[in-house]
């Protein structure tokens, strides 16, 4: 088998045309290859049925098509379905594709753990872990998209899974290129604890993905108590220069919230969230705890009225508000949930989630 560093995925077409052009007779045999593995999906070279054999044979002793290889997947009874993948040096991540009406919104991981610490968050709990390459993040997308039947026409890409994704820039702008090639720039969010750095990087792109922000708390001194980065990245400072985010004609930026019992889902809480976020072309998901006992002891979902009533109050302030009822739930569709869940049988961002009697397939 080839070596990781020569693997094609994870790398887009004008990078794969030069890395084969060395093997191929004929200049458009290399845009060939770029085409089976970016539009095509191709899982080998084989694959690659209008290639000479001998160019097949050839690629194969030379490159990979190396991807993170699924160890779990449980589908809800709403056909959301969480994946758990092994990576080539053992540690595992996570990955849900969401059903929605007519597509499937899939949220990818950026890192294999997370250093933030949220406190909300299976992940943030289980701790840090390394960068994900442009391949392994990639390489989620594709497994995806072949097991769904799917085109790429038809999902969204939402970076909420494990990991803050702007902790990993380079490798999620290499990761990005290669997806726009498929995916447009619109279908695609990278969701963010509040690095305010990535934030000012990702608004310098000049393809830029739709940003979200995981807020949940309207004053620093909550926010802090809920997400110890703001800290570091202080409330004030981010609303300053979430102000001044380049944002396209139409588009608004994404506020999760995550909805935690008598924490920060009081109506007073949602008239301080309605004057935070004056003057920013909004949206904002309001996501009820996703309740894990053994990671999250003491924290819980409020009930269904509470969560009406922070939504009406928010709506009443002319405010686009959505509120994610549990998807996935049932599979542990909160991100780091299933790594959790198999790490106790054999030794979760909680932004995302798709709701409940699992099967395994
Ligand atoms: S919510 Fe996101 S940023 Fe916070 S700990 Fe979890 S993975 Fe990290």
């Amino acid at each position: 088998m080839a070596a990781e560093e020569t693997s094609l995925i994870g790398v887009g077409t004008r990078q794969i045309v030069q890395i084969v052009t060395p093997l191929v007779d004929r200049p458009f045999r290399a845009r060939q290859v770029a085409h089976w593995v970016i539009h095509r999906n191709a899982t080998s070279f084989d694959d690659m049925t209008d290639l000479p054999k001998e160019l097949r044979r050839a690629l194969d002793t030379q490159f990979s098509l190396t991807e993170p290889r699924v160890v779990d997947l449980a589908v809800s009874q709403d056909e959301s379905r969480k994946y758990l993948y092994e990576l080539g040096d053992g540690s595992t991540i996570e990955a849900v594709a969401m059903a929605e009406a007519g597509h499937h919104t899939l949220c990818l991981s950026s890192q294999t753990g997370c250093a933030v610490g949220c406190t909300f968050c299976v992940t943030g709990v289980l701790g840090a872990g390394r960068n994900l390459s442009p391949g392994e993040i990639v390489g989620q997308y594709r497994t995806m998209l072949r097991d769904l039947g799917g085109e790429a026409a038809r999902v969204n890409i939402v970076f909420m899974g494990m990991g803050e994704p702007l902790l990993n820039t380079r490798n999620l702008m290499a990761a990005l290129e290669v997806l726009y090639e498929t995916v447009s720039p619109r279908r695609i969010t990278v969701s963010t604890s509040g690095l305010l750095p990535g934030i000012r990087l990702l608004g310098e792109l000049e393809r830029r993905p739709k940003l979200a922000v995981s807020l949940n708390a309207p004053t620093q001194e909550l926010r802090e108590q809920i997400m110890p980065i703001s800290r570091q990245y202080p409330l004030d400072q981010l609303m300053a220069c979430l102000r001044a985010f380049p944002l396209e004609r139409g588009r608004r930026i994404t506020f999760e919230y995550v909805l935690i019992r008598g924490l920060n889902d009081g109506v007073p809480h949602a008239d301080q969230l309605s004057r935070l976020l004056r003057g920013i072309p909004s949206k904002i998901n309001l996501i009820p705890l996703n309740e894990d006992p053994t990671h999250l002891t003491g924290l819980r979902r409020p009930d269904d009225a509470t969560i009406g009533s922070f939504a009406e109050r928010l709506r009443d302030c002319n405010l686009t508000v959505t509120v994610r009822w549990s998807k996935g739930s049932d599979v542990g569709a909160a991100c780091g949930q299933l790594k959790g869940l198999h790490q106790r049988r054999s030794t979760a961002s909680d932004h995302c989630r798709p709701a409940a009697t699992p099967s395994r397939r």
